[in-house]
């Protein structure tokens, strides 16, 4: 402690510190949920043969410049931008991730001897207004395919995030399907979109004027009411893709239809980031007010060369973990924390050190334990011992009582069952009852 907060803390004016406007803390059992999607993310993601990457949360500026696009919410105002204060160098906290695993792909020749599938799960970061599903740091889980062009990967990605779904029992996320075609098409598009929307100026609020001419795509996923109408009637890519484009497009649908999947061609899906091509998709739910999207992503054939690599095809998406939870406390599916097995009552002090070692071989042989803790009043009764078991959801009492430990036992008294049935172990033998005091799950 510095001689400012001690002399602070005697005239009692330490100033109590908070955390960060929309960054949050996630305390248990809360903690539990994040857990337990992740558990079942992992699982999932190496029954697709989709491996994990974990890239830096700090890049360097120009990655997400270059790759995401300059006129973008993103790159516009959401970034965390910085120097760094040794050589000066333009540095931003990753406001997603995908960037980062191209370069880190790119970087590594991580695509010579053919495709990869790769997944994250880690904190994201963007200067946001922090609301209900939109805070300024946030965990994203991703899945990307890099080095394949099929449609049927755009289809297994898709599956993927389906499965998820079912995995974690929500039914009611819907998924919307467009496609952009390639930027040969995209700039046709383009050019119609833009004399369209020259035709009605008038409507055009201030963002859509000034993306007019940079980036006229985006207008059309505008939340603004006023605009609505005009926006629905402007010109779609599916009306300018080539033979190739609209192949790829339909082979997708036909594979998603062959699996039951049903799903909406929203020709207003555009997708934040400048980087994607042929297919883009969402999956949304009403159940999370204005921030229903809880997955999105699509192919991005391009980002490879602009960010200096050697071309190659890829695709992916990524989801929303508090949103993903939000909605599983809503419909009450995030599972229960796993309960504890055991609860150590230690009446005297003098029996701490053989209880400790007990414990220790104990969790050595899969039992969870929580231990009694002294206070500055002493160990407790053992009637406010046995209060805390209780309290605590163990199945069993451990109970190291002194006359049992001059005996080299101790006494195991169960707390689910109503008779409560206590019976008295043997140290020497702990293996061959450890495994009774575990549960099945
Ligand atoms: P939105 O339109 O909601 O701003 P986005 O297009 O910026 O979304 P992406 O960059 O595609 O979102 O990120 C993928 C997912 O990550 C989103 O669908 C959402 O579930 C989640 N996400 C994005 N931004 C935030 C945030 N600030 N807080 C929490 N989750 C977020
Ligand atoms: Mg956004």
């Amino acid at each position: 402690m510095s001689e400012l907060s001690v002399e602070k803390k005697v005239s009692g004016k330490i100033e109590k510190l908070t955390g960060v406007k929309g960054m949050n803390d996630v305390l248990p059992p809360q903690s539990a949920g994040v857990e337990w999607l992740e558990a079942k993310v992992r699982a999932l993601m190496s029954r697709f043969a989709y491996r994990n990457i974990r890239t830096p949360i700090v890049e360097r500026t120009p990655l997400f410049i270059r790759g995401l696009g300059e006129v973008t919410d993103i790159v516009e105002k959401e970034m965390y931008s910085f120097r760094d204060s040794l050589n000066d160098d333009p540095l931003t906290l990753r406001p997603e991730c995908t960037a980062g695993v191209v370069r880190a792909a790119i970087e590594h020749s991580m695509l010579y001897d053919g495709g990869k599938r790769l997944y994250y799960i880690g904190p994201m970061f963007r200067h946001e207004r922090p609301q209900r599903g939109r805070y300024r740091q946030f965990d994203q889980i991703g899945a990307e395919a890099l080095g394949f062009s099929g449609p049927e990967v755009d289809a297994e990605l898709i599956l993927l995030a389906v499965a998820l779904w079912k995995e974690l029992g929500l039914n009611d996320v819907r998924l919307e399907l467009n496609t952009l075609g390639q930027p040969e098409e995209r700039l046709l598009h383009r050019k119609a979109l833009i004399t369209y929307f020259e035709a009605h100026a008038e409507l055009l609020d201030e963002d859509a004027k000034r993306r007019l001419y940079t980036n006229p795509l985006r207008i059309l996923d505008t939340k603004n009411p006023a605009m609505r109408e005009m926006v629905e009637a402007a010109p779609r890519t599916l009306d300018y893709l080539g033979e190739a484009s609209l192949a790829h497009f339909n082979a997708l649908k036909s594979i998603l239809e062959a699996n039951g999947v049903a799903f909406t061609v929203n020709p207003r899906l555009v997708r934040g980031m400048d980087y994607y091509n042929l297919s883009v998709f969402e999956f949304t739910t009403d159940r999370l007010g204005s921030q229903g999207t809880v997955c999105a992503g699509g192919r991005y054939d391009y980002l490879f060369e602009q960010l200096g690599g050697k071309p190659a095809p890829a695709v992916g998406w990524a989801l929303g973990v508090d949103r993903v939870l939000e909605l599983l406390k809503e419909q009450n599916l995030v599972a229960d924390p796993v309960s504890l097995d055991a609860y150590a009552i230690v009446p005297e002090a003098q029996a701490l050190p053989v209880a400790l070692r007990t414990l220790q071989t104990l969790r050595e042989l899969g039992v969870s334990i929580q231990m009694h803790t002294s206070t500055a009043e002493g160990m407790g009764s053992i009637k406010s011992q046995f209060k805390r078991a209780d309290s605590s959801g163990a199945r069993f009492a451990l109970i190291f009582g002194a006359e049992e430990l001059t005996n080299n036992q101790l006494a195991v008294k169960s707390l689910r069952d109503g008779d409560g049935q206590q019976i008295t172990q043997s140290l020497a033998d702990i293996a061959a009852w450890a495994v009774t005091l575990q549960s099945k799950n």
